[in-house]
């Protein structure tokens, strides 16, 4: 994808790109996805920076459109699931657990981690056998060394506090 191609950009064409996003937020007046064409974040948020500052693209069309910078603490929510989306009408304000839920009740639950997930590189069904065997008593830190992860992932594992919706119990056969 072009997109990917161009995610690496020198620092002074980044600062130009103000200019082409708001040429594009202006002109879009459709339902359609508006798609950021250029520099994602690890997440996949379109981004860009003004005054040195790197912001992504969908906060900022949403604090336009709003007419004031999004509320502390509040997070742009995504009612389209694309995150290098920018229409301002797919666009609102909310916690993080409320766009928990709305990513939820769309049938997206494990894409549903929020800026967390494209950092976390284990699979379902590694997370299943880790959960699994950590809950059949095998050492945290070897199964953190087998699965080159961090210990303190094993445990929020283990207890639910991630991947929460990966049931799995000590049976021999599961
Ligand atoms: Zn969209």
């Amino acid at each position: 994808m072009l997109r990917n191609a161009i995610t690496v950009l020198p620092y002074r064409y980044m600062e130009k790109l103000e200019n082409q996003f708001y040429a594009m937020l202006l002109n879009h007046s459709s339902d359609e996805c508006l798609l950021w064409p250029y520099s994602t974040n690890k997440w996949g948020y379109g981004k860009l920076m003004i005054n040195r500052k790197i912001i992504s693209t969908h906060r900022l069309a949403l604090a336009h459109s709003l007419g004031r910078p999004i509320a502390d603490g509040l997070i742009a929510m995504h009612s389209c699931d694309v995150r290098h989306c920018f229409n301002p009408r797919h666009l609102s304000e909310g916690t993080y657990s409320q766009n928990m839920r709305a990513c939820i009740s769309r049938g997206r639950r494990p894409n549903c981690q929020g800026e967390r997930s494209k950092r976390n590189k284990l699979t379902e069904a590694q997370v299943h056998e880790i959960k699994r065997r950590a809950l059949c008593g095998e050492a945290q830190a070897a199964l953190a060394r087998e699965f080159a992860i961090n210990q303190s992932i094993v445990s929020r594992i283990k207890s639910g506090e991630r991947w929460g919706h990966i049931r799995v119990a000590c049976h021999a056969n599961t």
